[in-house]
C-alpha cells in the first residue's frame, strides 16, 4: 500500500526510529505558521543550482529569498531567475550583515566541506537557523563545536541528509524497527563515482577533508546506521590507491567493516575510481537490496516480499518541507547536527583504522 509523505514521517516518528532531541525553544525570530520558510542558499555550485533551487521551487512550505555567492555573474543570473531582492544578495565579505535582515529565516550552506564550519558559525552568530551540507565538518571535533555554538546562539542546526525524508529510505528505517525479516545480520554498502577532475576542491584534502569517503562513503555509513537502528562499536578499514598519480592528495578507494552491538556487521566501500550505488541488507529471515540506493532517484529496490513500491519523490523538495515543518513549528529537526556528528565520529574512526591497520573502537559521545 502506498503511503503519503506525511504518513511516512508520522509513522517514523511514531515508530521511534528517529528519536527526537529534547524539544528546545530555539527561535532566532518569532515565527508563524502562516507563511513559508525563507531560505538563503550559500554557495551556488552544482548542488545548489541543479538540485536545491529546483527542490525549493517544488517545495510546499519554503521559498528561496536570497543567495550568498562570490561570483557576481551568478548573482545577476539568480536575481533574475528567482526574482530576488537586491538586499537579499550577499557575498562572502558582507555576509555577516544578514544579521540585520529580518526577511531571512535560514541559511543553507552548500560550500566546499572545509567551509561548512565557518559559515555555520557565522550564520548562527547572525541569529539565523542554519542547514549545512554533508559532511557537516572536517572532523568530529569541529562538528561538536558547531553544535555547541548553534545551541549557544539559540538557532537550529540541520544537516542535508535528504534520504531521511524520502520513502524508500524510510522503509529501510521501518524494517530496522519493526523487524519484518528479523534482525539485520549483514549489510553491504557501496557508493562510488568516477571522479577525475584534478582541479576540483574534492581532490584537495585541505578543502575536502578526504576523498570518496567524505564525499559519498558518508551515505554508506549513515545507511549502515539506519539499516540497523544501532550505533557501531568498532571498525577495521583498508585504503587502496590503484591510480596514485590521479588521487595524489586524497584517498581513492576505501573499504571498511563496522561491528554493531547486536553482532550485525556492515561492510562498506567508497571510491572515486569506479561507480557503485548499492545497499544490501541480509536479515535473519529475508533480505533487502537497493540499487540505486543513494542517488537523487528514482531509487529502486526489492525485498524478500517483492519489489519496493513507494512514491518517487523529489528528495530536496521533501527535505526542505521537512526542515520547514521543524523550523516554522519549532519542532526537533529530523536530521540535526547530532546526526551529522555521529557520522563524523565514524568517519574519523575509519580513517584512523585505515592509517593504523588496527581495529578502532567507536564511542558515540
Ligand atoms: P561545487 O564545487 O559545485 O560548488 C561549490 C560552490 O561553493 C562554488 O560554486 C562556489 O559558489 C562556492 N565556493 C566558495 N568558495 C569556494 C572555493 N574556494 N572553491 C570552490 N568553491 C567555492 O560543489 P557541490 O555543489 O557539488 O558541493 C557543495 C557541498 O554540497 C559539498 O559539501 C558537498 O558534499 C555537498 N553535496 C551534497 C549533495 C547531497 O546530495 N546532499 C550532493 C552534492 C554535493 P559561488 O561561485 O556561488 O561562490
Amino acid at each position: 500500500m502506498k503511503n503519503s509523505r506525511r504518513d511516512f514521517l508520522r509513522n517514523l516518528a511514531a515508530s521511534g526510529v528517529l528519536v527526537p532531541l529534547a524539544a528546545q525553544n530555539l527561535q532566532a525570530y518569532p515565527i508563524t505558521t502562516d507563511r513559508k520558510l525563507r531560505i538563503v542558499l550559500c554557495g551556488l555550485g552544482n548542488y545548489a543550482t541543479n538540485q536545491l533551487a529546483p527542490g525549493l521551487a517544488q517545495s510546499k512550505n519554503c521559498e528561496l529569498v536570497g543567495i550568498v555567492t562570490g561570483s557576481p555573474e551568478k548573482a545577476a543570473k539568480w536575481k533574475e531567475k528567482y526574482n530576488l531582492a537586491d538586499k537579499n544578495i550577499y557575498n562572502y565579505q558582507n555576509f555577516d550583515t544578514i544579521a540585520n535582515n529580518p526577511d531571512v529565516d535560514v541559511v543553507y550552506v552548500v560550500l566546499p566541506n572545509s567551509m561548512h564550519a565557518e559559515y555555520v558559525m557565522r550564520t548562527a552568530k547572525a541569529g539565523k537557523h542554519v542547514i549545512t551540507e554533508k559532511p557537516m565538518s572536517m572532523d568530529a571535533k569541529q562538528a561538536r563545536e558547531m553544535i555547541a555554538y548553534c545551541k549557544s546562539q539559540k538557532v537550529k542546526l540541520g544537516v542535508g541528509y535528504r534520504l531521511h525524508y524520502e520513502p524508500f529510505t524510510n522503509e529501510v528505517m521501518r524494517l530496522a524497527k519493526d523487524k519484518d525479516f528479523g534482525k539485520p545480520k549483514f549489510i553491504e554498502t557501496k557508493f562510488a563515482w568516477r571522479n577525475r577532475d584534478l582541479k576540483a576542491w574534492r581532490m584537495n584534502n585541505k578543502w575536502s577533508g578526504g576523498g570518496a569517503l567524505m564525499d559519498v562513503g558518508i551515505y554508506c555509513i549513515n545507511a549502515s546506521r539506519y539499516a540497523t537502528g544501532e550505533e557501531p562499536i568498532s571498525v577495521t578499514a583498508q585504503a587502496i590507491k590503484t591510480e596514485p598519480e590521479v588521487y595524489r592528495d586524497i584517498e581513492e578507494t576505501i573499504l571498511w567493516q563496522l561491528k554493531f552491538p547486536s553482532g550485525a556487521i556492515a561492510s562498506g566501500m567508497s571510491s572515486y575510481a569506479t561507480n557503485a550505488h548499492e545497499l544490501s541488507i541480509h536479515y535473519e529471515k529475508g533480505s533487502l537490496s537497493m540499487s540505486p540506493a543513494y542517488d537523487y532517484g528514482p531509487l529502486k529496490g526489492t525485498t524478500s516480499k517483492g519489489p519496493m513500491d513507494f512514491p518517487i519523490v523529489h528528495h530536496q523538495a521533501y527535505q526542505m518541507d521537512g526542515f520547514a515543518d521543524a523550523i516554522l513549528n519549532n519542532k526537533p529537526i529530523l536530521t540535526p547536527g547530532e546526526e551529522g556528528l555521529k557520522d563524523m565520529i565514524i568517519l574519523d574512526a575509519i580513517k584512523k583504522a585505515a592509517n593504523t591497520g588496527k581495529e578502532v573502537k567507536i564511542v558515540m559521545s
